[in-house]
């Protein structure tokens, strides 16, 4: 008989990430030990079909076409947000309000000072909040971030990190959320995930020279006409980092070819590593201490010993998937919860992404380096 307390989840959206969600929230009890028992309560979606699809597909008690419903419910402990990003500093606040813990996907909001209302509402409600940066949950990321830790790399001079897809390559391809101005654009929507990763590996970056530009000004609406983008659709920056390396950073979804191509680079004075999300089990390592003759990257396929790969599999080799990270990531959400570790990345961190997200922008637009607020 299972003993542990139960969570019980509220899901706003059920789209893209919803489901992603939903699989994370599956697979997360039976590949860690949680201190939770997971109940799925209610889903929510402004598509009432949708909204009811998704509780008989997915496993919820209960669906609404309102998320109030939810965060008034006493029975919802945490609220789930993978709705349009617009819509998440209304939501998150209001779930805050009523004492929920929220995980919310990114970018935590458009504008960094809602994402900084949310992070002060919650620090002063005491709540645990989660932003659904899920590359960060790779394996093979820890282990760069550990050999760079360690020196492994020497010295770390240089840095390149892109998040580049092509979803938005299409001119026919509709206005949406993502092209709405309080929707943020490629650098808020995914050049956000090469920021992260970036931050994450190598620690704060300090100044950028941003180059954000919409290359497709108008899309065609759901009324038949067109509409004008005032978003980016490429955001590019020169950044230095506080630890003396320099580099840079691109989010693109225009990038005609490129499917999941969040990827990135290390140079240091012993060493390199090169990574891509398109062969996300894998990490290359360049050693300058090999003999002469005999250099080159070699590949370090994903196993048992890159934590926490053996819960899922016990053979090296055999990879993870993009729904794995999503359960690596609501573990450890859940263990934050539960007081037995920090935020893995809470609405804080959340904001910091952000803030280096409008200083990219406001360099673009000022055409100058700019100081990134700590
Ligand atoms: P989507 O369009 O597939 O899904 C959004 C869902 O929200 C839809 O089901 C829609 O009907 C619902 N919705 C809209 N308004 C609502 C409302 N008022 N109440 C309830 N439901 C409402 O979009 P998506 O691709 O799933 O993106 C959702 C969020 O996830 C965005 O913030 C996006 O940036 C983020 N995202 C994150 C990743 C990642 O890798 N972490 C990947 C894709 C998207």
């Amino acid at each position: 008989m299972n003993n542990k307390p139960k969570l019980r989840i509220g899901l706003i959206g059920t789209g893209f990430m919803g489901k992603t969600h939903v699989f994370g929230f599956a697979s997360a009890p039976k590949v860690f030990d949680l201190p939770y028992e997971i109940e799925l309560h209610t889903v929510a979606d402004i598509s009432e079909e949708a909204a009811r699809k998704a509780a008989h597909d997915f496993g919820f008690a209960h669906a609404t076409t309102d998320w109030r419903d939810l965060v008034n419910s006493p029975e919802i402990d945490v609220i789930d947000i993978t709705a349009p990003n617009a819509l998440h500093k209304e939501m998150a606040l209001a779930a805050i309000a009523a004492g929920k813990h929220v995980y919310c996907e990114k970018p935590l909001a458009p504008l960094a000072s809602d994402a900084e209302d949310m992070a002060i509402a919650a620090e002063a409600a005491g709540v645990k909040t989660q932003v659904g940066f899920n590359y960060l949950c790779n394996p093979m990321l820890k282990l760069a971030k550990t050999m760079i830790a360690e020196g492994e790399l020497g010295e770390i001079r240089g840095y390149r990190g892109l998040h580049c897809e092509d979803y938005m390559a299409d001119a026919s391809s509709p206005f949406s959320f993502r092209h709405d101005p309080a929707g943020g654009g490629a650098l808020a929507d995914i050049g956000s995930h090469a920021l992260a990763t970036a931050e994450y590996l190598l620690g704060p970056i300090t100044e950028v020279l941003g180059d954000c530009i919409t290359m497709i000004p108008t899309r065609p609406d759901a009324q038949g006409g067109t509409r004008a983008v005032q978003v980016d659709d490429v955001g590019r920056a020169f950044v230095r980092f506080a630890n003396g390396a320099q580099g840079s950073i691109e989010g693109n979804w225009i990038a005609t070819g490129r499917k999941m191509q969040h990827d990135f680079e290390v140079y240091g004075t012993k060493g390199a590593l090169s990574f891509s999300q398109e062969r996300f089990n894998e990490l290359h390592f360049y050693s300058t201490e090999d003999a002469v003759g005999r250099r080159g990257f070699r590949r370090i396929e994903a196993g048992p010993d890159h934590d926490p790969y053996v819960r899922f599999c016990v053979a090296p080799g055999h990879q993870l998937g993009f729904n794995d990270l999503k359960a690596i990531e609501v573990a450890g959400y859940l263990e934050a919860i539960a007081g037995l570790r920090a935020e893995p990345f809470g609405f804080r961190d959340g904001l910091r992404i952000q803030r280096l997200v409008e200083t990219i922008q406001a360099s673009s637009k000022d055409r100058c380096w700019k100081s990134v607020p700590s």
